[in-house]
């Protein structure tokens, strides 16, 4: 899979013939020449998707514990998401905003209702974007809206991950993401995670906000020790800095509570100033969102200073009002918490697995040696779709809708793949 090749005939052996005649060597090959690598080449190329399992060219099926990176909150294919998408991209694909529309309107209503469940302050608002990094990159903008010249500080965590724009990169902190892009907006610290005392340090009259993830994910899912983001809350008022959650991952359901900081031994029942929203907002449609709480943070942006042309797209709208309105009525988040706990007991038994981090089906499985991404090779040809996310850890996020039977497999399956990577037998 070097992508070197400049014939698709010639991109190695023919893994096997799809039903378009073409090869998996032959789409490695095309992918190598036509993609720009960004991300190194792909494990296998997929076809076809259904509840929580995906196919591959070859007609592999693999259980998708991945979901996308968080994404497909109600698996492949699901028969609402499809309804609601078609429905509306036959009825109105796309407006400019200089127009309104009634999926565009609802979603902002229920994105307000989901992230306050002690509702919604005075004044709160959201502002629809199309991806977790343009979530962020708008609660950027409104942290220098806030702060002026008077507090060009912002604060974010060690291991933060808030994405690829240039703004949401300046609050990312590994160095290799950042580095090459300097100079990057400036005025960002990054303070040691979960340290309460690094923060009272940090605080201050000149900060415009605080970035937290309530779990982060890409640091290898860690949730904020219980107590930091109380503390933090207190702090940033009383500072009058924004606290900003990003909960692009770790939201819409996917600790068994709408957001995460909504466990009470995470958030503690915090209300933030502003909640960033992606990744399984949409199940797979690109959506994100900036949710603004309270009248003042809702009100930093005056007409024509941000905007986007495809937020608020309503066929993206209608997709998240389908992910919203089918975790309610299949009752997802209780089945997320209970699937969830059960799982990482289950896991934590398993030989060579050290520890079980995370929250409903948001789990990292800490490896006794750094040959995660062995392990997830050997899982990926043992039919299971999971992430090295650490040297030393598996990331598990699987659609929310997976049954417990089928999460058994992989319980099953995990000893034979870990013995295979050389830990645990
Ligand atoms: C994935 C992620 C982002 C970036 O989202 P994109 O849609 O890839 O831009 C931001 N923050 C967190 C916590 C994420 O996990």
């Amino acid at each position: 899979m070097t992508g070197t090749t400049s014939s698709p005939a010639a991109a190695g052996t023919p893994a096997a013939v799809t039903a378009a005649g073409e090869t998996g060597g032959a789409w490695a090959g095309r992918y190598g020449a036509a993609l720009m690598n960004t991300f190194g080449p792909p494990q296998r190329v997929l076809v076809r998707g259904e509840g929580p399992y995906v196919w591959d060219d070859a007609g592999r099926r693999y259980l998708d514990l991945l979901g996308g990176i968080a994404v497909n909150a109600l698996g492949h294919a699901h028969p609402a998401l499809v309804a609601a998408v078609t429905e509306q991209l036959s009825t109105l694909g796309h407006v400019s905003n200089f127009f309104a529309t009634p999926a565009q309107v609802t979603l902002a209503e229920e994105l307000l209702r989901v992230v306050t469940p002690g509702g919604a302050p005075a004044g709160s608002r959201v502002f629809l974007a199309n991806s977790g990094a343009e979530a962020n990159e708008a609660a950027f903008k409104m942290a220098r809206r806030h702060g002026g010249a008077a507090r060009p500080r912002i604060l974010a965590l060690e291991g933060a991950f808030h994405g690829r724009t240039m703004g949401a990169l300046a609050i990312t902190y590994k160095a290799a993401y950042r580095e090459p892009f300097e100079p990057l907006p400036g005025g960002v610290e990054f303070l040691p995670f979960g340290d309460v005392a690094a923060l009272e340090a940090a605080m201050g009259p000149d900060v415009a906000a605080l970035f937290l993830e309530p779990v982060q994910g890409e640091a290898g899912v860690r949730p904020l020790p219980a107590g930091y983001l109380t503390r933090a809350r207190e702090l940033t008022a009383h500072a009058g800095a924004l606290l900003v959650l990003d909960e692009v991952q770790s939201g819409m359901g996917r600790t068994g509570t709408w957001m995460a900081h909504h466990l009470p031994h995470v958030g503690g029942g915090v209300v933030p100033d502003v909640v960033t929203l992606a990744k399984g907002l949409g199940s797979g449609i690109p959506v994100g969102a900036a949710v603004a709480l309270g009248e003042h943070a809702a009100g930093l942006f005056s007409p024509g200073q941000h905007g986007t042309t495809f937020g608020g797209n309503p066929v993206a709208a209608a997709a998240a009002l389908a992910t919203i309105r089918t975790i309610e009525s299949d009752e997802l988040l209780g089945h997320v918490a209970e699937l969830g706990a059960w799982l990482r007991e289950r896991l934590a038994a398993v030989p060579g697995v050290t520890e079980v981090r995370g929250e409903g089906l948001l789990i990292a499985v800490a490896l006794t040696a750094p040959v995660a991404k062995d392990a997830a090779a050997a899982l990926l040809d043992a039919g299971f779709v999971v992430n090295p996310v650490r040297e030393d850890a598996l990331r598990l996020a699987p659609p929310l809708i997976l049954t417990r039977a089928q999460a058994a497999t992989f319980v099953a399956a995990l000893p034979a793949a870990l013995a295979a990577a050389g830990v645990g037998a």
